[in-house]
């Protein structure tokens, strides 16, 4: 038996943040991350149509990006405290996933990460609250998605989190939050999206009901992406249902090992954070063309789906292209040599770093098996950008 999940609803279109306005509930609690959703207004918007909604509202700010387990543990305090019926979060990825794992926790004080770790067994929610989600980036869909992380600083690690109970009730796509995207992070999460539909497509878990998700989403991305990246209002609005179709798609079939890596490579080097989307922006080319022999025919569907034509094989490599110059076009780097990685840190680095990327939870729904001998082969393609050709 398998399960497809999503939010009961999802508003969308200019000044959609007014369904807040709607919602019936007796307390609000509103978790936000640093100050820019203050800056541009959109805090006292949503505090003011929560109030007219007849709630009574507390803020809860100052999640921080990859938000740790005692930020956590003080929001589910604080919720403990409260009693909010509504848990709702506006932001980028990082407050609406901080927000998902206060939610277990205030409605299972007893819980503990150890218990939560385990994939798709949570314990049941919305015994006290329903949980709305307002992003306000173009990438991660965590405002449709069934996925959370949280980083344990002091034992160094990041707990993933997944499972449908914490996939929100309501999702509310106002593009003109998302018009507040400085141009960088408009290319690394559109990059981002992109990855999430093509890995969904081509995942061991995709479906009849993932596939035209994913496949409507990339026809998006290639369309809007560019003008996007140059502030074009349109295509802004266009990238962010286009990112919320590809997390719709990849909540339900999960992803591969271009989020593999990117997860074991992001915090890895001392030259700097690779940020998320620009490293599965540069991964992706290499990981199509070592997947292509068991995903070709996939890989091929998506070129086709994109106007492309030729044999499986040409269309996988004008796949690859297509992405190469939509990264060169945003400035993304083609290798993590180019990024400014140091040869000697990633030669010593790399065995540790491709066991850990096989042993990553994205690494299971890949279409073709990885050991870490072939990771570690993969991982040197990405450094100097040598053509993949791993047997
Ligand atoms: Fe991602």
């Amino acid at each position: 038996m398998a399960r497809f999940t999503l939010p009961r609803d999802l508003y969308y279109g200019e000044n959609s943040l007014e369904m807040l306005k709607t919602l019936k509930g007796s307390r609000a609690i509103v978790v936000v991350g640093g100050g820019s959703m203050k800056r541009f207004g959109f805090l006292d918007k949503t505090v003011a149509y929560l109030k007219e909604a007849g709630m009574e509202v507390q803020l809860f700010e100052g999640v921080e990006p990859d938000p740790s387990v005692e930020t956590v543990m003080k929001g589910a305090h604080a919720m403990r405290e409260f009693k909010p019926d509504w848990i709702v979060s506006i932001g980028g990825g990082s407050p609406i996933d901080a927000a998902k794992a206060m939610w277990a926790f205030y409605e299972y004080p007893e819980t503990t990460f150890e218990d939560l770790i385990v994939p798709f067994q949570f314990p049941e929610l919305r015994q006290k609250a329903r949980f709305a989600a307002i992003p306000s980036t173009s990438g991660t869909a965590t405002e449709v998605t069934a996925f959370s992380v949280i980083t344990d600083y002091q034992k160094g690690v990041k707990y993933p989190l997944a499972d449908f109970n914490i996939t929100p009730d309501v999702a509310i796509l106002d593009p003109s939050i998302a018009e507040t995207m400085p141009q960088t992070l408009t290319a690394h999460t559109g990059m981002d999206a992109l990855t999430h539909a093509i890995e969904a497509y081509v995942s061991t878990a995709n479906s009849v009901f993932t596939d035209p998700l994913a496949l409507k989403a990339i026809q998006m991305v290639a369309e809007y992406l560019p003008a996007s990246y140059n502030g074009d209002k349109n295509a802004r609005e266009q990238m962010h249902y286009a990112q919320c179709l590809a997390g719709m798609a990849f909540s339900n079939a999960l992803l591969g090992i271009t989020h593999s890596m990117a997860h074991k490579t992001g915090a890895a080097f001392s030259t700097g954070h690779i940020p998320h989307g620009c490293a599965n922006a540069i991964y992706l080319p290499f990981v199509i063309r070592y997947n292509a022999v068991k995903a070709g025919n996939r890989y091929a569907d998506i070129a086709r789906a994109l106007g492309m034509e030729g044999s499986e094989e040409s269309l996988v490599e004008q796949l690859c292209a297509k992405i190469e110059s939509l990264n060169k076009s945003m400035g993304i780097p083609a290798t993590l040599k180019e990024f400014g990685i140091k040869e000697d840190e990633f030669k010593e680095k790399l065995p540790t770093i491709a066991k850990l990327a096989v042993e990553d939870a994205c690494t299971g729904s890949n279409p073709r098996p990885i050991t870490p001998e072939q990771m570690e082969q993969l991982l040197t393609c990405t450094y100097d950008g040598t053509k993949v050709n791993i047997a």
